[in-house]
């Protein structure tokens, strides 16, 4: 079985065809794992015992999942393995109960074979956060694979799944996918189920979905899409038949081109490759018209407010009572709060928390978080003007391709550039999609960004899939199953 070149439809049919069985394929799933895990770093748990298991016990037909392996960001519950969110505070924190996109998977007959390493409580670009080490990039082993979902990212290039589950806040799987090579969607805010997905900033966390093509990522939608009654913030949207609507006719539709992102910051050959792929869709009847978002410059400084505020209390519950790790050298409660979280926290999430204090404290609150609330409100203005203009805006998903372990890590300001193109759909609350579409001189993947109005996964999976149609990227990473 190749792995590395299987996509989860064809697996599928596979399955359902018996050429396959669904040990079978979860043991080579489980072996890729254990032994690109010593080079990659993307796996904080692998579950051999209880995915063999599972896999054995699944009934014929069990869903549109059935017998397909599943990585899972290690921020997101699954009963029975950890969720440790990269961070030593959690350290091996098993929660007793699935999110709701986990037991939604397994009801579609997924079978989880491991839990992925990322940035701690997800807050990070490169993966160089995690308290367990570094995610290293299966395209070059010097590099990042980006973040904070950059476990999910790498076990995906590297073929050692076909999809794996991540979550977006400012970028965290559009960007990642992106540095690694794969197709990685934010679905609208609402869309699927938070429930089960450890809170880093509530009002912009999404669960993602990474995957080789665009048809695994609807098909994996499909399963996990739609209103839960644990999530007051699911929307209650019909969820379509995305794997139906997954056409590649895209003649007429109108594609929204900010030409004010293309400038300062933007490497020469990810702004070549973009245009390229923009030149394709031209050429496949597609209409490019120029939009504007004048408030996207200010993105950054908005995102990195309210993400800090939201951070601030959502972090506020690791206090060595509830969960984890507990410092036992302190008498008296107080004590005992600061020593777990000064031993538990790492560098980048105290500045968060201090940040996010700052700016929600008395006489702070107004100049700061408040404002950024109204910019944020006029980001999402922009969006609706644009989107009355066309049905996708094109952007890069990152400035740069994968840059080198250790490039970055030392200035903050640097790394938090890394999500120019990607906060503001999370801000928005709109969907956004990675899309492969070349590699550099050096060989590490370049991808661009489709944005859409709100509920509009149908378009960009058609966008996406004509895109990868007329373009196929079947570049396999040094590093693969
Ligand atoms: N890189 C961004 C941050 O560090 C986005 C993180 C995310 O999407 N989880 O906040």
């Amino acid at each position: 079985m190749d792995l590395g070149k299987t996509s989860a439809g064809e697996l599928a049919t596979q399955l359902a065809s018996g050429a396959v069985t669904a040990r079978e394929t979860i043991a080579a799933s489980l072996d890729a794992a254990e032994k690109l895990n010593e080079q990659l770093n993307a796996f904080l748990e692998i579950d051999r015992d209880g995915a063999l298991q599972r896999a054995e016990s699944l009934k014929a037909n069990a869903g549109a999942l059935a017998g397909i392996p599943v990585a899972i960001k290690d921020n997101l519950c699954v009963a029975g393995l950890q969720t440790s969110c990269g961070s030593r505070i959690l350290g091996d924190y098993h929660p007793p109960y699935n999110a709701t996109v986990i037991e939604r998977l397994l009801g579609a007959g997924a079978v989880v074979i491991g839990k992925t390493n990322c940035d701690e409580f997800a807050m990070g670009s490169s993966n160089e956060n995690s308290a367990f080490g570094a995610v290293k990039n299966p395209w070059d082993l010097s590099r990042v694979p980006g973040g904070s979902s950059g476990g999910s990212a790498a076990a995906v290039a590297a073929g050692i799944v076909p999809v794996a589950l991540g979550s977006d806040t400012g970028g965290s799987v559009r960007q990642p996918a992106s540095l690694s090579g794969v197709v990685g969607l934010k679905p609208t805010y609402g869309r699927n189920s938070r429930y089960g997905l450890v809170a880093f900033a509530s009002s912009l966390d999404q669960v993602g979905i990474f995957a080789r093509n665009t048809g695994d990522v609807a098909r994996v939608l499909g399963v996990i899409a739609g209103r839960d009654p644990h999530d007051a913030t699911t929307a209650d949207v019909p969820v379509p038949n995305y794997l139906a609507e997954l056409t590649t006719e895209v003649k007429g539709a109108r594609i929204g081109l900010p030409r004010s992102l293309f400038g300062e910051g933007l490497d020469a050959e990810v702004r070549a490759s973009v245009e390229a792929a923009i030149d394709v869709y031209r050429v496949l009847g597609a209409e490019v018209v120029e939009v504007e978002l004048p408030n996207a410059r200010y993105s950054i400084a908005v995102y990195y407010i309210i993400a800090t505020a939201e951070a601030s209390s959502n972090l506020a519950r690791f206090d060595g009572v509830r969960y984890g790790l507990r410092a036992d050298d302190a008498p008296e409660l107080r004590q005992m709060y600061r020593k777990t979280r000064e031993a538990g926290f790492g560098a980048e999430v105290k500045r968060r928390i201090m940040l996010g204090t700052y700016v929600l404290s008395a006489g702070y609150y107004e100049a700061y978080y408040g404002k950024a609330q109204q910019v944020r409100a006029l980001i999402k203005q922009d969006f609706e003007k644009a989107f009355a203009r066309c049905d996708a805006i094109i952007t890069p998903t990152s400035p740069t391709p994968a840059f080198l372990l250790g490039e970055k890590v030392d200035n903050p300001l640097a790394m938090y550039l890394n999500d120019i193109y990607t906060v503001t759909a999370n801000l928005a609350g709109i969907p956004g999609m990675n899309v492969p579409c070349g590699l550099s001189s050096k060989r590490l993947p370049i991808g661009f960004q489709l944005l859409g109005g709100y509920w509009s996964e149908p378009t960009l999976f058609r966008l996406a899939h004509a895109y990868e149609t007329a373009q196929p990227f079947t570049e396999r990473p040094p590093i693969s199953a």
